[in-house]
């Protein structure tokens, strides 16, 4: 298989399952620099909109490719190692993806953009929308996601409630709470009170998992989760704790994984367990491939929380 510049995974989803990712935006082209960010620190925050990659591009690659991954994935995600609706064409993306497969196609976006309506329009296209509200207090937002200086929660979630009220496809509302930033009372009571207003699929709630942009990032408790979801539900909002890929499957297919593990390591760093659950290969066999990539100086591993990950050099 070719390198691929767009296409990578399929990436052990916490929301979606198995899901082949198109990546439609630079590292890391993005509106915020979130404590957390799996892809490393934003130099420079952006809420610039253009064809950081084309559509035409995206979309050869995706129709020259897509049969090898076909049976691996159960949904196509439009991603980016940074802000994906900050691609002017992400219009065309969705339209052209469409074209090729009847998949479920979703999209990760950090809801800054929400509020344009040319976003908003490509939004709709979406089968499913998973958009990130951590906060929805100014100071608390600008600690845990750290904006470019236009963004404001204001247009975050009236664009956010005006969306869910238009929208019929599944919309997953993702909050990632960092210890003692976006975890306090009374910010979790502000949360229901403008989650009340927006109709979605499901909250799902989750913390740091993985090694964070900022190492002075922590993650909040089991404990801490399950109560915050217990008191949505209370409240009527459908909530649920997201943790790690469990999605194990077992596949004879024949992969090139000295391709694919590098490729899905670009984008996040994964542990051997994921990717035997992304592969549906034996860990011993996934153990092979990885040492001989160690071995080449194409990946590397790194601890965090006593697991063991593995990223690209
Ligand atoms: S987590 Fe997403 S929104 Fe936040 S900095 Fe990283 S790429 Fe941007």
């Amino acid at each position: 298989m070719s390198e691929l510049k767009y296409l990578f995974g399929p990436a052990p989803s916490r929301r979606l399952g198995r899901s082949l990712g198109i990546n439609i935006v630079p590292a890391k082209i993005c509106s915020l620099d979130c404590l957390y960010c799996e892809a490393g620190r934003t130099k420079t925050t952006t809420m610039r909109r253009k064809a950081y990659y084309k559509a035409e591009d995206i979309l050869k690659e995706f129709k020259e490719n897509f049969d090898k991954f076909d049976d691996l994935c159960d949904v196509i995600t439009v991603t980016g190692a940074g802000e994906p609706t900050l691609n002017s064409e992400l219009d065309n993306i969705i339209t052209g993806i469409k074209e090729i497969t009847n998949k479920p196609c979703a999209i990760l976006t950090n809801t800054t953009t929400i509020h344009i309506n040319e976003v908003f329009m490509s939004l709709l296209k979406f089968d499913i929308v998973v958009p990130s509200l951590d906060a929805v207090i100014d100071n608390i937002f600008k600690a845990v996601n750290l904006p470019e200086k236009s963004v404001d929660t204001v247009n975050i979630i009236a664009g956010l409630e005006k969306f869910s009220k238009e929208y019929n496809g599944k919309l997953f509302i993702e909050i990632l709470f960092c210890k003692n930033v976006n975890d306090s009372k009374e910010h979790i009571e502000s949360l229901i009170k403008v989650l009340k207003n927006i109709k979605c699929s499901k909250v799902q709630i989750g913390t740091i998992h993985r090694p964070p942009a900022y190492n002075t990032a922590c993650p909040v408790s089991d404990e801490f989760l399950l109560e915050t979801a217990k008191l949505f539900l209370k409240h009527n909002i459908s909530a649920e704790v997201t943790g790690g890929f469990k999605n194990i499957y077992k596949t004879s297919a024949s992969l090139d994984l000295d391709d694919l593990i590098p490729a899905l390591l670009k984008m996040r760093p994964c542990t051997l367990l994921d990717m035997s659950g992304v592969f549906g290969k034996s860990e011993s066999e996934i153990k092979e491939h990885i040492d001989n990539l160690i071995k080449a100086n194409k990946i590397k591993a790194e601890y965090y929380n006593s697991d063991k990950y593995y990223t690209t050099v």
